[in-house]
């Protein structure tokens, strides 16, 4: 992914000219918003909550190196076979050869003689959305089928998710209704219980001929060794049920110390990313299953990723970004993210959480344009359950990004006569006599409604004749 400033106004202009796409995402969010008021309304200590979460993941990253090779240890001693990489190229590579080794031996021609493909079933997981790990297992000659719905359904028609936790957050139900007819070739229904049934019918044979489940994981419990998802589907639980080997892939940042800390990870995360009390279930991979047991994975790997996570860990300014819990609350109140959608964004993590993991996971060359798609307004690090402070982030990446990367020389001067003015009042008082004018007597009157994208949706404000200097001098005389 390489979101420049071209793709990313395009990107953004192609949003604000859908008005469909923005109907959606603004019913989803209101809706997100709503449910969340509710549930967290119903626990007076949320704010208490929200600070021990923060302390506790604080607690975790400083001692981070311990507590995954803690999790390491009591994994591998139930038979849970770990996994170290370095970036998605290596995961994508060990995952593959993985997935290789299980099929190898299974018939790959059908009694009609037709060639079939390795299946792979997939529960939701934006860490292997990060690594492109679809398109890589797909390279290699396997199928691989998404199987929560919203997953499913971007997965057919061929596009990205566009928030962490509701893929198609982006599409009506009648979208919807039309992807079903052009992708799988039914009768066109907008009821969303006939459009789940229709791919509820398909996926069922897809878990019962999987070979390979892969799912995420929301966290691991390093004192038991224990990864988990949280899931509302069931799919998940099919997932890491019927195929012989599973592989739950994990950033290191996944990990946390004790249940306990669990336990209130647990009671954040739902009300924040679904508006839920608890998710539908929680899915523990404590061991592999043994030879007497009926269902459960005989082999159980746990991928843990870095990525570029520990650039992160080492700067002072960004480690609590990995506190992160992937609730997606903050995209839900980002007043960018609720106009444009996840796709203007141009990569995997959308909104500010996004914009901030952008150019730790990427470097800041590559994603210099996503810090400044933010108003800084701060909803977002209010309403994080683990109390990261999103916009101050975004503010120091791009004090990195403009000192790092070559800025437009107009750009550059225009700032340095801004620094320059402001240094000196008098010369600032003189000045502002200039832009009053031009905004008052010009741009209001005459030029506001013509000029093509400012003067399209807004009116100029309606300024005072006097600076406040001026009205100050005027009151009280010459400050002293
Ligand atoms: S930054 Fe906070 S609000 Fe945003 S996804 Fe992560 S935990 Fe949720």
């Amino acid at each position: 992914m390489e979101t420049t400033t071209q793709t990313l106004k395009a990107n953004i202009r192609s949003a604000l000219n859908n008005d469909r796409l923005q109907a959606a995402v603004l019913k989803a969010t209101n809706h997100s918003l709503a449910k969340r008021a509710e549930v967290v309304a119903e626990l007076p200590n949320w704010e208490a909550m929200r600070s021990e979460a923060a302390l506790r993941r604080d607690r975790t990253l400083t001692r981070l190196d311990d507590t995954l090779l803690e999790l390491e240890k009591n994994a591998t001693a139930k038979g849970i076979q770990v996994h170290w990489v370095a970036d998605g190229e290596e995961a994508n590579q060990i995952i593959g050869q993985i997935c290789r080794e299980a099929v190898s031996g299974s018939e790959t021609t059908s009694t009609k003689g037709e060639v079939v493909k390795p299946l792979i079933a997939k529960s939701k997981s934006m860490t292997t959305e990060e690594i492109g790990l679809t398109p890589f297992l797909e390279s290699l000659g396997f199928e691989v089928v998404e199987t929560d719905l919203g997953e499913y359904i971007v997965q057919i028609a061929g596009q990205a998710p566009s928030h962490i936790t509701a893929p198609a957050l982006h599409l009506s139900r009648q979208d919807v209704g039309r992807i079903f007819v052009e992708k799988l070739g039914v009768e066109y229904r907008e009821d969303p219980v006939e459009l789940i049934n229709i791919a509820r019918g398909i996926l069922r044979q897809k878990f019962l001929s999987a070979q390979v489940g892969i799912t995420g994981c929301n966290f691991a419990v390093a004192e038991t060794g224990t990864p988990l998802i949280v899931e509302n589907e069931g799919n998940g639980r099919l997932v890491s049920a019927i195929p012989r080997v599973q592989i739950a892939v994990m950033g290191i940042e996944k990990v946390v110390a004790t249940l306990d800390d669990l336990m209130l990870l647990l009671e954040l995360l739902p009300r924040s990313a679904t508006g839920q009390r608890i998710t539908g279930s929680v899915i523990f991979f404590n061991r592999p299953s043994s030879s007497r047991e009926s269902d459960g994975p005989r082999e159980l790997h746990l991928v843990i990723l870095d990525n570029g996570r520990t650039k992160a860990l080492a700067d002072p300014k960004l480690r609590a970004v990995l506190r992160c819990i992937r609730c997606g609350a903050c995209l839900n109140a980002c007043p960018i993210y609720r106009t444009t959608g996840g796709h203007a964004y141009g990569w995997t993590y959308p909104g500010p959480i996004g914009a901030v993991l952008a150019p730790v996971f990427l470097g800041l060359e590559k994603a210099k344009d996503l810090p400044f798609a933010s108003t800084l307004c701060g909803r977002c690090s209010e309403i994080c359950p683990v109390k990261i402070d999103l916009h101050h982030m975004l503010l120091h990446l791009r004090q990195e990004i403009v000192a790092a990367c070559p800025q437009p020389i107009l750009e550059k001067v225009m700032w340095q006569t801004w620094e320059t003015v402001m240094d000196h009042p008098a010369l600032n008082q003189a000045l502002a006599a200039i832009p009053r004018f031009l905004l008052h007597e010009v741009l209001r009157s005459h030029w506001s409604p013509k000029l093509p994208l400012w003067g399209r949706d807004r009116s100029s404000p309606n300024l005072a004749k006097e600076s406040f200097a001026q009205m100050f001098k005027r009151e009280f005389g010459e400050h002293k």
